[in-house]
């Protein structure tokens, strides 16, 4: 028998019983005549305590182990001694005296320590993904990932859900992000494309009576990553039919709710959640993913200096745009160099300059531009912002579109600094009615702003053709403290609309066709009306687990340039191995294998 009990579970109540324990030498103090071993494994920790007199077999083994060798001991629980207890964990209150110990393996030093959170660069956690596990916060990151699905699932077996698979080798789609294509060895010159989502297979599950789908799925998208991007990630994607947007919200909520509920109940979740249309979310917040943790909203602005002898206003309005600000609380601590790095931070995100005026404590106003202003116009400015004395506003004048992004960005930043964000609040927030449309002004067309199945009002249907840009859709997001979660809409379940919304996507017959026939024709056999969602379930653990990087709640995730240091991922494949899959290497791409540098994995020495 290697173990009759998991470390981690010992409790006062077995103290006098005989055990066996195995696990990994977490650490080991040597305290003349005595060794001590935190034994950990998934369960947790104990202390064993070995005596050179009682057991000097057991004794001499535990003089020899280093940290991560893997032991098994044989002993007896017993209370600590009083005063000697450790509250902080949770075998605190015994330790197990060793009989007899054997080494069931030895294990190198590691590249970085395992009972502690030191900072270890990236390309080695990654590397070494495999101890980097063993690290407390990354164990209990993946045992929280664990917690969530099995609670979503859960939850939606509990609704009437039916969990489907759906392919991973699938048609390309010419719409979203950059496909992964694999090669077909039995169809030379054809390929794959790896799902960036299941979106058309849930919706084909919903013409074939399904009703009620979710599946926990795996999409990929050869993206520019990010902190919030890996190259494959994880969806929560289901789909419902004979539904309406309050179905799909109502039923989000209360599986978020719920969850936060079970997984962080340390975290507020206020409800209910937040519902804004997209118009409102840029008006208030210049973004489609408020953080409502802030506290601050944008105002309009435009009327009180509408007349003013400000030159930069003036000019701005007449070109058709507005003037908007907010206020920032505290903000009249905020030094002239802070000021101009704020006004850095508005011209690098696209705006032509930033106003700011400081309200002082003692009533009095410092700005470059106070002299524009009379008495009565600067009270006027301060009163439509909410600010106090103590206060300081930021104002953008430019088109909504500049004025939006810029106010979100410095929003962000000044919310950064002052620490306006509780860290202990989940802000959730659906928006609502995106456009359907947005002009891609580089491709020079109109692209799906959710995608291409995603339906409009009916009131706003004959803007398809008439007016794309006014056109909004039944998409909406779910949004948490400044991020977005998830998006989903309610689809179009009629073929007549969806080649509209094709044509207009400027997709000739023959090309809507050949990528999107299956669908069309899928619609003609009776396709109920049905949406759904698709929430980031990376996304969601990193944000229970409060983490802002999603790599820390995947298992083995990528590097930012899309590479496995563990495995070595992607990497070259022999000639004959392409020629099945006929596939030829461009000069090019040769010449860049020749050139790359030697892999990682080769350049990290192992005993550091
Ligand atoms: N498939 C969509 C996405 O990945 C989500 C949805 O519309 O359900 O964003």
């Amino acid at each position: 028998m290697l173990r009759s009990h998991a470390a981690g579970t010992l409790r006062l109540d077995h103290a006098g019983e005989s055990v066996t324990i195995s696990g990994w030498v977490h650490r080991r103090r040597d305290h003349g005549g005595l060794i001590f071993v935190d034994l950990r494994d998934a369960s947790g920790l104990v202390q064993v305590v070995f005596h050179p007199e009682d057991a000097p077999a057991a004794f001499e083994v535990a003089s020899e182990v280093r940290s991560e060798y893997v032991l098994q001991v044989e002993g007896d629980v017993v209370a600590r001694q009083p005063g000697t207890e450790n509250p902080d964990l949770d075998t605190g209150a015994i330790e197990v005296a060793a009989r007899s110990a054997d080494i069931l393996n030895a294990a190198r030093t590691p590249p970085f320590p395992i009972n502690q959170e030191t900072n270890v660069d990236e390309a080695t956690r990654l590397r070494y993904r495999y101890l980097d596990l063993r690290r407390e916060r990354m164990a209990a990151n993946l045992v929280l990932r664990h917690r969530v699905v099995a609670f979503m699932r859960r939850f939606l077996n509990d609704k009437g859900f039916l969990e489907v698979e759906t392919p991973v080798l699938g048609l390309a789609t010419p719409e979203g992000a950059r496909d992964y294509l694999v090669p077909s060895r039995v169809h030379p010159g054809d390929f794959y494309a790896l799902p960036q989502s299941p979106q058309q297979w849930k919706q084909l599950l919903m013409v074939a009576g399904v009703e009620r789908y979710f599946q926990i799925a795996r999409c990929y998208r050869d993206e520019d990553l990010r902190a919030d991007r890996q190259p494959e990630f994880t969806q929560l994607d289901l789909e419902m039919s004979f539904v309406d947007e309050d179905d799909i919200l109502g039923l989000t909520e209360e599986l978020y709710s719920g969850l936060a509920a079970e997984v962080a109940p340390q975290l507020a979740t206020p409800s209910p959640f937040v519902r804004m249309t997209y118009a409102e979310s840029m008006e208030r917040y210049g973004s489609d993913k408020p953080d409502l943790r802030f506290g601050i909203e944008i105002s309009d602005l435009t009327e009180i200096v509408r007349d003013s002898e400000f030159m930069v206003f003036r000019r701005a309005i007449e070109a058709g745009g507005r003037v908007r600000g907010f206020a920032v609380p505290g903000g009249a601590d905020t030094p002239r160099r802070g000021a101009d790095a704020l006004e850095a931070l508005a011209k690098e995100s696209g705006a032509g300059g930033l106003v700011w005026i400081v309200y002082e404590e003692d009533g009095s106003v410092r700005s470059p531009v106070a002299r524009f202003f009379d008495e009565a116009a600067l009270s006027a400015l301060a009163e439509a912002c909410g600010a106090s004395p103590g206060d300081m506003l930021l104002i953008v004048a430019d088109q909504d579109a500049v004025s939006s992004r810029v106010l979100d960005v410095l929003m962000r930043r000044v919310a950064e600094d002052r620490d306006l964000a509780d860290p202990n609040v989940l802000s959730f927030a659906f928006i609502t009615e995106f456009p359907m449309f947005e002009w891609d002004a580089q491709g020079q067309r109109w692209s799906a702003m959710h995608h291409l199945f995603t339906a409009p009002f009916d009131e706003d249907a004959d803007l398809i053709e008439s007016d794309p840009g006014a056109a909004r859709s039944r998409a909406y997001d779910l949004v948490c403290n400044g991020q977005e979660i998830g998006s989903g809409s309610i689809r179009i379940h009629r073929r007549e609309l969806l080649s509209r919304v094709l044509q207009r996507l400027n997709l000739d017959e023959a090309e809507a066709q050949e990528r999107f026939g299956h669908m069309l024709e899928a619609f003609t056999y009776g396709a109920p009306p049905h949406g759904g969602i698709a929430p980031g379930l990376d996304r969601t653990v990193a944000l229970f687990a409060g983490e802002r990087d999603i790599r820390e709640v995947i298992a083995f995730p990528k590097t930012k340039s899309a590479t496995d240091p563990l495995t070595g991922a992607p990497a070259s494949v022999r000639d004959d191995q392409m020629a099945e899959v006929h596939i030829a290497l461009t000069p090019e791409a040769r010449a860049a294998q020749a050139e790359r540098a030697p892999e990682a994995r080769d350049v990290i020495t192992n005993d550091v």
